[in-house]
């Protein structure tokens, strides 16, 4: 990987709120080393909450539905709770998320990319969210730009601007029920404080290690790896470079050895008629065994603004 260094952005935002509640969450989290703490029960509640948090929420909600609206969920509304759900991840809200993401996709690797490798691994993984660039600010015109299309919405709206009444109120639900067997600091620590920051730091390898380390089967614009062992800390989203060649697929795992179990949680929802217009990757197989595509592909998700080489020279001046 270049360890070049990109040129920086003129104007740049600590984010002071961002970086105090992720400290707080960690030093939470480091109570799980005192054995006072530990509990079988809290250790199996973490496990079952990054699932649902993690893999549900962030990685089938926030990210393969809204997006790259690779399927749909019926009935529609269900996306509201679903997106509750992926706001307890403590990632933030999901227009927010949605376009932080779309712009990496954008410009991915590139200067202005959202959490570009080529500005080193830790502002990859989580530099990126603590100090803001100019041109990624969480405000009306960013969001009107990255994910109009949930900006629209009333209730995506609300859902993006309180989601820290998500985590806080799962925190609370967590002490309660493990109060009432007396265990109500076991359980906040480990299926509150610890599924937190474990969902959070594989989702940042997905940012970091997935645009560094693994093999590459797509010959994309940017550096996306698929890593076998961010895929399986991430439900199937480590098959990067498989998602930055056909972005708008359901399915990111695409070879039988790429086992994705977000896609099958989104094949179990389809089953149950829960979800419906899933878009896959049409591949074949090449004659060196690669794999290729044969048609056309769907490059950004929908958005007013669609990327192109003209507003990337505009936004380069900022
Ligand atoms: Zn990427
Ligand atoms: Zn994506």
């Amino acid at each position: 990987m270049s360890t070049t260094t990109a040129a920086q952005p003129a104007r740049r935002e600590i984010a002071w709120p961002s970086i105090l509640y992720m400290a707080a969450l960690h030093v939470g989290a480091l109570l799980a080393f005192l054995p006072a703490y530990f509990s079988w029960s809290g250790v199996l509640l973490c496990v079952l909450l990054h699932w649902l948090t993690g893999g549900i929420g962030i990685c089938l909600t926030y990210h393969r539905l809204l997006t790259h609206r690779s399927f749909t969920v019926r009935p529609r509304w269900l996306e509201y709770p679903m997106t509750a759900i992926g706001a307890m991840a403590s990632e933030g809200g999901a227009i927010g998320w949605v376009a932080d993401h779309r712009r990496h996709h954008a410009y991915s690797d590139d200067d202005l990319d959202t959490h570009s490798p080529l500005r080193g691994f830790m502002w990859a993984h989580m530099g990126w969210f603590m100090v803001c660039d100019a041109g990624s600010r969480h405000d009306e015109a960013y969001y009107k730009r990255w994910a109009p299309d949930l900006y629209r919405d009333p209730i995506h709206r609300w859902l993006d601007r309180y989601f820290i009444l998500f985590p806080l109120l799962s925190f609370a639900a967590v002490y309660a029920a493990g109060a009432y067997y007396g265990l109500g600091m076991s359980w906040l620590i480990w299926a509150g404080f610890v599924r937190t920051i474990f969902v959070l730091h594989t989702t940042w390898l997905v940012n970091s290690a997935s645009h560094i380390w693994g093999y590459r089967t797509h010959a994309t614009r940017d550096q996306s790896t698929n890593l076998w062992w961010v895929a399986a800390l991430t439900y199937g989203e480590g098959w990067h470079n498989n998602h930055h060649a056909f972005q708008t697929s359901a399915r990111h795992g695409l070879d039988w050895w790429e086992v994705d179990p977000t896609y099958m949680a989104i094949k179990l929802m389809s089953f149950l008629g829960l979800a419906g217009d899933v878009k896959l990757a049409k591949v074949l197989k090449g004659p060196n065994g690669s794999l290729i595509e044969p048609g056309p592909r769907t490059i950004i998700p929908p958005t007013d603004t669609p990327h192109d080489p003209k507003t990337k020279m505009q936004e380069s001046s900022v």
